[in-house]
């Protein structure tokens, strides 16, 4: 039935001046547009700029998984507006990263409760430091989440059951997965995404929790489940096992050089990523280090190993 369907378009016309300064801010939002697809009855993915966002509309009101960047909370609430005339009561975070995060300060400004993992509440209460080793400052108080939990928790809202289960020290130590458990709809976070995963070992990420976060979901899915990736397309049980497969094949390529002492230059030059590049990874994708970073991981992970 009507699946992939509604392409609600929010983006604001811009006139024809404007467009030019416009333009040159790689990152304009004016140019950005919001593209709403319904998933399930009154379940929705918009997909804009930063992490795609999972949205519940209903008799209860409006609740949003993720939030993007600050600057795109304008056209979140008008997207959100077409299909609901109350404002959003419930902002779930998968992860604190700032582009699944961004839109915080407003929504919670709002009146919005904000609900996340622990982790997330404490590194956003904190000074951190990005991948890029670039400093994070803490976030207002206003954007950090108002109900938290350890392991799990359930929000029973608009006629379904969203179960919260957190993924351990995966994509960071903070994510969590979303699971409409009466739709059938699954928000991943950054715990699944179309290319190579980032796995943010400065927020307590690493590869082998990323895997296990994946085969935990995997067991709690079927074939007809509807996965909304942290980014890239809406996705299903197959692709997040070929993802998962691809994973374990690369990572246990890295794992048994690093046993064997190599160093990161040659882990770099035997390409254990070679034959699923194309398939994964994307414009942007730099080998070296992609997997330059996938060594330091299973470096660290075999000398705790060690350790034990
Ligand atoms: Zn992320």
């Amino acid at each position: 039935m009507n699946r992939k369907i509604a392409s609600l378009v929010v983006g604001a016309a811009v006139a024809g001046g404007a467009m030019t300064a416009l333009a040159q801010q790689a990152t304009a939002p004016a140019d950005v547009k919001i593209e709403t697809t319904n998933l399930a009855p009154g379940i929705y993915m918009l997909t804009g700029r930063g992490g795609n966002i999972g949205l519940t509309v209903g008799a209860d009101g409006a609740a949003i998984i993720d939030d993007q960047f600050a600057d795109m909370v304008p056209k979140i609430r008008a997207a959100v507006a077409l299909l609901s005339e109350k404002p959003v009561k419930f902002v779930i975070n998968t992860h604190l990263h700032g582009d699944h995060t961004g839109g915080n300060d407003a929504f919670g400004a709002a009146g919005a409760v904000i609900i996340a993992q622990d982790n997330v509440r404490k590194r956003l209460s904190m000074d951190t430091v990005n991948g890029n080793n670039q400093p994070v400052p803490a976030r207002a108080a206003v954007a950090l989440p108002v109900v938290t939990f350890a392991d799990s928790a359930t929000l029973h809202f608009n006629g379904d059951d969203l179960e919260f289960t957190h993924l351990p020290n995966a994509h960071t130590e903070t994510d969590i997965v979303v699971r409409f458990r009466k739709a059938n709809v699954l928000h991943m976070g950054d715990c699944f995404t179309g290319s190579f995963p980032f796995v943010d070992g400065k927020n307590g990420g690493t590869l082998d929790g990323y895997i296990e976060a994946q085969q935990t979901v995997l067991g709690m899915i079927d074939d007809n489940t509807r996965i909304i990736r942290g980014h890239g397309p809406l996705g299903n049980k197959a692709e997040l096992q070929a993802y998962h497969d691809m994973l374990v094949v690369v990572r246990d390529r890295i794992a048994r050089l690093v046993k064997a002492g190599k160093t990161q230059d040659q882990v770099v030059a035997a390409r254990p990523t070679k034959e699923y590049e194309e398939k994964y990874g994307g414009e942007n994708f730099n080998a070296a280090n992609w997997i330059g970073s996938a060594y330091v991981d299973q470096k660290t992970a075999l000398e705790k190993r060690r350790k034990k």
